[in-house]
């Protein structure tokens, strides 16, 4: 799904003090891209990304994702399009340490409409063969191939994937971002990356950067480049 945002304005305050996190923020991402989001810490890089999800609220402004104006909705349909639409990744992996690994992905799965199958999601990540595992016998990569296997279970139409490396090591965090660009390329879905680790913008059809909640500029890479096959060691 294409994503618009016009002029999103959002505040937080904390006690005495407002925070402007976003600034007239627009943005426009055609559908069944890939597009990174740079900017130093505070720059409102998870703002942005949190209300494009619907896991929060804009003070001004419009939103479109797909067809759906994320404006007007009242708390239980902006849920509802998230359940729907949207797959997040972390930087922490968030998964329930007391289920299996099959256990934490079919979590994911929601309100999905056509939903992939267990199997076919877990190899994509290369996991399926460590389905019965607990997260605490995972390394950190593989538990993020996890997080990730939950967030596309439900075959969403955008992902939204905050640090998604920045808890990993160098090789491993190229290795998710692959995974991320293989999944675009794939199954067409539209996904938006924070990330400082380098390389990705080569992958990204744009780069967003951002400053002190305003989207500063943007750039499109004519010739994203294709990494080779991903594999897990
Ligand atoms: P980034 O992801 O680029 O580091 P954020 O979107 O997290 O930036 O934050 C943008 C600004 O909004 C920062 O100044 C941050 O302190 C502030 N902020 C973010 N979330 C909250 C919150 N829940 N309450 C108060 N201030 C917040
Ligand atoms: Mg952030």
């Amino acid at each position: 799904m294409a994503i618009f945002a016009n002029q999103v304005n959002k505040t937080y305050q904390s006690g005495e003090v407002t925070v402007q996190a976003l600034r007239q923020a627009s943005l426009e991402v055609p559908d069944k891209k890939i597009v990174t989001i740079l900017g130093p810490s505070g720059s409102g890089k998870s703002t942005l990304l949190n209300v494009i999800g619907g896991i929060d609220r804009y003070d001004s402004g419009s939103i479109k994702v797909g067809d759906t104006v994320l404006d007007q909705l009242k708390d239980r349909q902006l849920t509802d399009y998230r359940r729907k639409f949207v797959g997040f990744i972390f930087q922490q992996y968030n998964l329930i340490p007391t289920l299996t690994v099959e256990e934490n992905v079919e979590v994911g799965r929601e309100l999905s409409q056509q939903p992939l199958h267990m199997k076919d999601t877990l190899e994509k990540v290369g996991m399926w063969d460590k389905k019965d595992k607990f997260p605490s016998q995972l390394s950190g990569g593989e538990q993020q191939r996890v997080a990730i296997a939950r967030a596309l279970i439900k075959n969403p139409q955008i992902l939204l994937c905050d640090e998604p490396t920045g808890a990993l090591d160098e090789e491993t965090g190229k290795n998710i971002l692959k995974l991320l660009k293989f999944v675009n390329e794939q199954y067409g879905t539209t996904v938006l990356i924070i990330t400082h680790n380098q390389g990705i913008g080569e992958m990204a059809h744009s780069v967003i950067r951002m400053k002190s909640g305003e989207i500063v500029d943007s750039y499109e890479n004519e010739n994203p480049v294709h990494p080779e096959k991903v594999t897990w060691s």
